[in-house]
């Protein structure tokens, strides 16, 4: 009896907040992989079980959720994002569904008429691959700006391309970024010219600073309450965006200081409505003073961390030929892409990476840049031999050398995927690589995770919609937009998938033991999907929905 007394006094110290019962809950713990139901109490997982071993917990004051049937997970992890990008997206005109060019003209004349002159007018995610026909002229595969400067005389136009590797300008942008016809390249970009050596308005990569700094320097002229308010909007937008998907936690790539301080306020008032692990994103000479003071792990009730330095830009977009190779594109035999950020500065902030104890989560797209990455991972680690457990990342991983995949077992790199770029991208790897080297050394996902590599994923938004289920089904079938297939040896299981953002999402943010599987005594951060998108045909896949999404014990979302 004694026995018996002291576990229900024990049970009612830790009756549940939240119950959720009746489901297919897949743990992702091996300890217990499959259960029914599971208690919460704050924001912390107690128990879980089958046949009514949760049952003790529940009070009259609990709130139960019958999931009849449906299938709950880890809370999912969004491994690679740009947060106030995402939030910052949700706020200018949106042009990803935009079929043509003209279409693009007419949303942005829309916007002159009730823009006040000066202002900047900012659309995003136009992606010309998209439309169903070419304007012209089209030069170097880009429209150019006279129309959106006959239609906008008075305000500055940016439209962002969708991979956020080139913008398109009008004159007047082109004016306030002092880019004129003589205006030489800057390095890791290009001024897209027309035959008369005029800008087009078109600027590739590193070209693309100067408007931006336009922007910025234009949009930080407005009144810091303006700018304030329009901060939380965007953090707003970005988690009704990612918490209506599913997502629970967030990977923001690259962010700098100004905007850590912010999230930290934003933590203090308990209003960090998901949870971040931020990576500092500051040339090397600006985070040397700071890093130390800037690291934190989870702070705010583990709504914010940052212990990592992000997406510094190794090279460009394969896409647009910008992918640093080991050897020439095969539709472009003069180019082997190039480097962004320069190596040097690389390996700058991989020292201060090793003296901060951050971790690196730095892009490599083309396979050059990947061996240029385990280059300055491995001779860090084999400098500092008592970091034992560092856990460097690198981002995208589109094309690797066969001879690299060792090196990145070997040297525990985690290789953060983007599932939906396999897919995406798709229709024009092949020509930009040719099929034999395509096939040896792009989007290698099934590769990686069989070689006992850690493989995150993600959808890198705003670049790609941050849709979990159909990156999830990209990833499982490598299934194009045209139906077509994209090298489906390379195909994830279900299994893989999930674990690639889940568990896997959790190791790459040092957090396996708060996160990644619903365990007792880890936060209760909890999806629930429509469909048991374990089993059902893969075709219904893509119907499915979200039905909860749960953050520390709190109903954060709720389907339909
Ligand atoms: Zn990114």
């Amino acid at each position: 009896m004694q026995g018996k007394e002291a576990i229900i006094k024990h049970i009612d110290q830790n009756l549940a907040d939240l119950v959720i019962k009746n489901g297919k809950i897949l743990t992702m713990d091996a300890a217990r992989p499959l259960v029914e139901e599971l208690a919460v109490r704050g924001d912390t997982i107690i128990a879980v079980g089958n046949d009514g071993e949760v049952e003790p917990y529940i009070s009259s004051d609990s709130i139960v959720i019958d999931l009849e049937g449906q299938l709950a997970v880890p809370g999912l992890i969004e491994g690679h994002g740009h947060y106030m990008s995402l939030g910052e997206s949700l706020m200018g005109l949106n042009l990803r569904p935009a079929r043509s060019w003209e279409q693009i003209v007419n949303i942005v004349a829309g916007a002159v008429e009730t823009a006040t002159p000066g202002d900047w007018i900012v659309g995003r995610g136009w992606h010309q691959d998209k439309w169903d026909d070419l304007p012209s002229p089209i030069i170097d595969g880009f429209p150019v700006h006279h129309r959106l400067s006959e239609y906008s005389p008075n305000n500055p136009v940016i439209l962002i391309h969708a991979s956020g590797h080139g913008v398109l300008v009008n004159a007047l942008a082109l004016e306030q970024s002092a880019i004129y016809p003589n205006t030489p390249n800057p390095a890791g970009g290009e001024i897209i010219r027309d035959s008369h050596g005029n800008p087009t308005g078109m600027l590739r990569e590193t070209a693309q600073d100067a408007a931006r700094e336009a922007l910025a320097v234009n949009l930080s002229k407005r009144p810091i309450d303006v700018i304030d308010s329009e901060r939380r909007q965007q953090v707003k937008l970005a988690a009704e965006e990612a918490i209506a998907n599913g997502i629970t936690s967030f990977h923001d790539m690259g962010e700098t200081f100004q905007t850590i301080d912010f999230y930290r306020m934003m933590a203090d008032e308990g209003n960090l409505p998901l949870r971040l692990y931020v990576c500092v994103q500051e040339p090397s000479e600006v985070m040397q003073d700071k890093l130390a003071d800037y690291r934190m792990v989870g702070y705010g009730n583990n709504y914010l961390t940052v212990r990592a330095i992000g997406e510094k830009v190794l090279d460009g977009a394969l896409g647009v030929h910008g992918g640093w190779l080991l050897e020439p594109y095969d539709d472009m035999p003069e180019s082997s892409g190039f480097n962004v950020v320069p190596l040097v500065d690389l390996r700058r902030s991989a020292e201060l990476a090793i003296r901060h104890d951050y971790q690196m989560a730095i892009q490599g797209i083309g396979d050059r840049a990947t061996r240029e990455l385990l280059d300055i991972y491995e001779k860090n680690f084999r400098r500092s031999p008592a970091k034992k457990d560092p856990r460097w990342r690198i981002e995208h991983c589109q094309v690797i050398h066969p001879d690299d995949l060792i090196r990145y077992s070997k040297l525990n790199v985690i290789a953060s995927i983007r599932g939906v770029f396999a897919t995406s991208d798709g229709p024009w790897v092949v020509k930009r690589l040719g099929e034999k080297r395509a096939r040896q050394r792009g989007y290698l996902y099934r590769t990686l995770m069989e070689s006992g590599i850690t493989v995150i994923n993600g959808t890198d938004p705003p670049v790609e919609d941050i849709n979990p289920i159909d990156n999830f089904y990209r990833s499982i079938t490598r299934e194009m937009e045209n139906g077509e297939l994209f090298f489906p040896e390379q195909r994830l299981t279900r299994r893989q998938a999930l674990e690639t953002y889940t568990v896997n999402n959790a190791f790459a943010a040092f957090e396996e033991n708060i996160k990644g599987s619903l365990t007792p005594g880890k936060l209760a951060d909890i999806t629930v999907f429509s469909r048991d998108i374990m089993t059902i045909p893969e075709k219904d896949i893509l119907n499915t929905q979200i039905a909860y999404t749960i953050i520390g014990g709190e109903i954060k979302y709720q389907g339909s």
